[in-house]
């Protein structure tokens, strides 16, 4: 069916022109029709760009957020991590604490026996400094810096709880090797020093300590060790050498019997002999020595601990 034909008249009054349009109705209906829904899709087509926009913003803000409390769960759990290890270290350093009256008298030993052990002082440990890396953790920009920052911490912590292990252990063995506590119960009847010989009333040097008793008491080694001599040696009588390490080494004079066999290894307390009066005494008594690189110390000096009767 052929599509009806409009006319439109167009007449200019002050020239009598008259000119004359002629339409179609269907190319009419149509660009009507078009004019009429062209804005209207255009605003479909922008609200659908931006509803797309906003969802897949949406979508990486979520990623984001993910990411985020990934990373923030990682760096949490890193510094967690670090702050066991700090307590770890400090526990190590303060905490491994040696009784106070055994430290007194490793502090006491000469500086050649406390090098030979700790290369310097043999009770002070290396500290655990606090490390500030939380409040520079928040000023850091990119997880990379926050992990190499984390890493770098955990790496120095690592070693400093290397070193202090390495300390302890050092100065756990040379704690276990100081003469400290008394070798024997009984009457400390003679200290070291110049003395009037017992026997013959002379000037004598007594080079270490006697303490009297009952025969048959027990003898105790003062200090970790190995026996070096267990044997009748001269005026000593009955003689028990113990080799503590860290050139110290201890004896113990005039036993009526022995406990121990050379090369045996002994602890602090063991019983190594009985108190005697052999070899050069008077009477029943223990003869006790310390020496450091085969030089006398004082016993009293490093009897920091248990305490016999006195005379
Ligand atoms: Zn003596």
């Amino acid at each position: 069916m052929p599509s009806r034909r409009y006319t439109i008249l167009i007449a200019d009054r002050t020239s009598g022109v008259v000119r004359r349009v002629t339409i179609s109705a269907r190319p009419a209906v149509v660009v009507a029709c078009a004019l009429v829904t062209l804005p209207v899709l255009v605003g479909i087509g922008a609200a659908w760009k931006a509803k797309s926009e906003v969802s897949s913003l949406y979508a990486s803000n979520q990623s984001l957020e993910a990411e985020n409390s990934n990373y923030r769960g990682a760096t949490k759990a890193l510094s967690d991590q670090i702050e066991v290890l700090e307590s770890v270290v400090s526990d190590l350093g303060a905490g491994a604490a040696l009784d106070p009256s055994l430290a007194r008298a490793m502090e006491k030993l000469p500086a050649f026996v406390k090098n030979r052990a700790m290369g310097g002082s043999a009770t002070s440990m290396p500290s655990a400094q606090p490390t500030a890396y939380a409040k520079t953790l928040s000023a850091l920009a990119t997880p990379e810096d926050t992990f190499g920052l984390l890493r770098s911490v955990l790496e120095g912590l690592q070693n400093r709880l290397h070193d202090v292990r390495a300390m302890v252990e050092r100065r756990n063995a040379l704690a276990a090797a100081t003469p400290a506590i008394w070798p024997a119960h009984g009457w400390l009847t003679s200290r070291m020093g110049s003395r009037q010989d017992p026997m013959t009333g002379g000037e004598d040097f007594h080079a270490g300590l006697d303490i009297a008793g009952e025969k048959g008491q027990p003898i105790y080694a003062t200090a970790a060790g190995r026996v070096s001599q267990a044997g009748y040696q001269g005026a000593y009588g009955n003689l028990v050498v113990l080799d503590h390490g860290f050139g110290l080494e201890t004896k113990y004079g005039h036993l009526s019997s022995f406990n121990v066999k050379p090369g045996q290894d002994v602890k602090r307390g063991d019983i190594i002999g009985r108190l005697g009066a052999t070899g050069r005494a008077t009477g029943y008594h223990l003869h006790y020595e310390v020496r450091a690189n085969g030089r006398l110390l004082n016993p009293l000096q490093l009897l920091t601990q248990q305490k016999p009767r006195d005379q």
